[in-house]
């Protein structure tokens, strides 16, 4: 999107058939980090203008300081199709980049496969977004694949649409200490407060439980309204 903003002719491929990879996929319900570790903003440009769109649809709630946020994940993918056909960007979505056309050390072109066949799609400045560093490590850079163990865990965030929210909130700081939890967020009664006065569409509520020792052991729970 930046190099498309700067006038480059640009395209983007994607082997799904919507952007946002990660972000999307897995039902993220925030987008973090844009603070540093005493909260202050230090992350703006286009993920910042991405929350704003979204918070501006009522799919998304900023703090004042625009440190942390809440979205309503579905809503990414419309927020990003826009963005990027507002920047001109040329999209092949269901489009695999699956090898690399070198001359010598310098890349020159990436192999895309598409339901329409197979080509080489050549170009002057490549960006692998690919997450993984596909694009990289077939160019021969040097990259390691970490053990199993030592990958991050996942956190699970649940979604409930239809309830009453308030009464939600309510049960989670009554049973925390019976669920052996740690409610995150609900002792701040600004924080929940913040989320019930900006929550557009107050039905949907919002619970994050994070594991860092083992899948079965819950170290924090957050509850918030969308
Ligand atoms: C379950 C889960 C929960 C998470 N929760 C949060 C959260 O609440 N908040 C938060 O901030 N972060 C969260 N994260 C992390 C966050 O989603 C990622 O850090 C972020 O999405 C990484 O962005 P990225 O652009 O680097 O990679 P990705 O989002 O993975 O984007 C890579 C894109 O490249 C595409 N791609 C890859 N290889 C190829 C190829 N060979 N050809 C064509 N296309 C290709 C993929 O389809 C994808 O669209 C979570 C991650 C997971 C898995």
């Amino acid at each position: 999107m930046a190099a498309a903003r700067t006038g480059a002719n640009t395209l983007l491929v994607e082997r799904h058939g919507y952007l946002d990879g990660c972000s999307t996929a897995p039902y993220n319900t925030s987008i973090g980090w844009f603070g540093d570790s005493h909260d202050q903003l230090i992350i703006r440009g286009l993920p910042m203008e991405y929350l704003q769109r979204m918070e501006k649809d009522g799919q998304a709630f900023i703090t004042r300081n625009g440190a942390k946020n809440q979205i309503w994940p579905p809503y990414t993918k419309k927020i990003a199709f826009d963005m990027v056909e507002e920047a001109g960007v040329n999209l092949w979505l269901h489009s695999w980049a699956y090898d690399v056309v070198m001359d010598g050390d310098v890349l020159k072109g990436v192999v895309i496969q598409t339901k329409g066949g197979r080509g080489i799609m050549l170009g002057k400045t490549f960006v692998d977004t690919s997450a993984d560093a596909d694009i990289a490590a077939w160019c021969g850079a040097p990259n390691q694949v970490e053990d199993i163990e030592n990958i991050k865990q996942v956190s699970r965030d649940y979604i409930a649409c239809g309830v009453d929210s308030a009464q939600v909130v309510e049960w989670a700081r009554e049973n925390k200490d019976r669920l052996g939890l740690k409610v995150a967020g609900l002792e701040h009664e600004n924080t929940v407060g913040a989320f019930r006065r900006n929550a557009r569409a107050c039905d949907r509520v919002w619970i994050r439980a994070t594991h860092r020792v083992a899948p079965t052991e819950f170290a924090m729970i957050e509850v918030g309204i969308l």
